[in-house]
């Protein structure tokens, strides 16, 4: 029988008396009010949590806020402004909740750290007001995946659970708006930046590998000290899901340590025919997601279900139910004989090596985009044995036929999904696999991965 730490009005108390705690700054201050810097989903949601909890809410947002969050702002009576910050009405508030998409250097948000004055997460606000058990999935990839995989396994054992975090609705606005027993989150290293007690009862640690380092001054052992910070509050009674075989995460634990019951997965010992997590004999065949990736991020859903008391009846039961979110290694159409694969959320170099690693068949492989500082060399290897062309799909493609201009003969350069799903189709034959798996940014040419991948689909089904 586990013991799942219950937010505690322990837990609240400390938030609170913090807050009464003297400022160490001048100016007078509205202990009641809270500023909301961004109005997205993650922003909104905390307004609207915020005003049905008494406080005085602004929101600012740098830039133009979408028609449909101001419809919300007006329908919950919260004051807010756009296209700018007007810093006489946000430097004077008891606390600051940023959304992840603002960056730490943003001169609003530097102004109210020398004012000392606390800038949280939504994710640190909204655990406050709620006492369901939450399991939170972080990592550089497969978050989305395996937060999907936990709520649908814990959706169809019955239990009365919410999604949101990075995936869906803001964790706020869930809060606010719904009532669950348990909420499954995926958290962005951003919103772990935020955040100051916030501690899941079941934490996963996917995997760390580079990525938004432009958001951690290019220096990777910031990035995963971030990645960490999803156990720094855990106590005894919390449970962490990690991925064993990852140096980064290893190095960072064993500087930080963990205060949480720890359950380590080591994705490389993963076997297809014989899949067994905590002594129970899983069907691998069965898992509707494919790759060792997809076998990884499944056992440590397994496991977070184990741990929520899940029946392995109803955990076997959603694995041969479970439907991913497109674009990730989605199939899809074969047409004569070539089967074309969108990956389009493949963003980085080492969610590209597990799309490559779980093909059988040869490749034409369409690459490129905004580089985030690719490093190629790992893909080498299997771009050797299992590419017979390479379909550049970017503005700039000077790194990639740097990288594997000498390996590979077949590189050609297009600007558009179509060029490229075109271009891709005349160098494969059949029994071949065209497979968008970009490893870069979308911004160049769409607006963003989803654009990508359905101007990709779309290419496809006209071919
Ligand atoms: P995230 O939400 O972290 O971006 P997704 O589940 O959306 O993760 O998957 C993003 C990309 O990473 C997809 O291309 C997917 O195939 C790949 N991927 C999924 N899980 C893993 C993993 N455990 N390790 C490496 N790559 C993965």
């Amino acid at each position: 029988m586990i013991n799942l730490l219950i937010h505690s009005d322990n837990y609240r108390d400390i938030i609170h008396s913090l807050d009464m705690n003297e400022p160490k700054r001048s100016q007078v201050i509205n202990r009641n009010q809270v500023a909301i810097l961004g109005a997205g989903e993650s922003g909104v949601g905390a307004a609207i949590l915020a005003k049905q909890k008494g406080w005085e809410v602004f929101v600012s947002d740098y830039g133009e806020i979408s028609e449909e969050y101001k419809v919300q702002l007006e329908q919950h009576n919260i004051d807010f402004e756009e296209k700018g910050h007007t810093k006489t009405k946000i430097l004077n508030v008891g606390q600051v909740i940023k959304s992840p998409g603002v960056p730490d250097k943003a001169p609003i948000v530097k102004a109210l750290l020398k004012a000392d004055i606390p800038v949280i997460s939504e994710i640190e606000f909204a655990a406050q007001y709620t006492d369901a058990t939450i399991i939170g999935i972080t990592g550089s990839n497969g978050k989305t995946t395996t937060t999907n995989l936990i709520y649908h396994i814990l959706k169809m054992a019955r239990y009365k659970v919410g999604m949101a975090g990075n995936v869906g609705y803001s964790f706020a606005r869930m809060v606010a708006e719904e009532q669950h027993d348990y909420y499954v989150l995926e958290l962005s290293s951003f919103q772990l930046d935020g955040i100051r007690f916030f501690a899941p009862d079941i934490a996963v640690l996917l995997n760390i590998s580079p990525d938004h380092l432009d958001r951690y001054e290019y220096n990777f052992d910031n990035y995963i000290a971030s990645k960490l910070r999803i156990t720094m509050n855990q106590t005894g009674d919390n449970h962490l899901i990690y991925n064993a075989k990852d140096e980064n995460i290893l190095k960072q634990m064993a500087i930080n340590g963990t205060e949480a019951l720890t359950h380590a997965v080591r994705p490389s010992g993963l076997k297809v025919s014989d899949w067994i997590v905590n002594n129970e004999i899983f069907n691998a065949s069965e898992l509707t997601i494919k790759g060792q990736h997809n076998l990884f991020n499944a056992t440590c859903a397994i496991k977070a279900a184990m741990l929520a008391e899940v029946e392995i009846g109803d955990i076997k039961k959603a694995l041969r139910t479970f439907r991913n979110d497109p674009h990730r290694l989605e199939k899809v159409a074969t047409k004569n004989g070539i089967t074309y694969i969108n990956d389009s959320k493949a963003t980085n170099v080492d969610a590209v090596w597990y799309a490559l690693d779980a093909m059988t068949e040869p490749v034409v492989w369409i690459v490129g985009g905004t580089d985030k500082g690719n490093d190629y060399s790992a893909l080498m290897d299997l771009v050797n044995e299992k590419v017979k062309a390479i379909i550049c799909m970017g503005i700039d493609n000077s790194k990639i036929h740097e990288a594997f201009g000498t390996q590979i003969k077949i590189i050609e350069d297009t600007q558009s999904a179509k060029e490229a799903v075109n271009v891709a189709t005349k160098y494969a034959k059949s029994g071949d696999v065209v497979l968008l798996s970009p490893a870069c940014a979308s911004f160049d040419l769409f607006k963003n991965y989803k654009d990508r991948g359905e101007q990709f689909k779309e290419a496809v089904q006209k071919l």
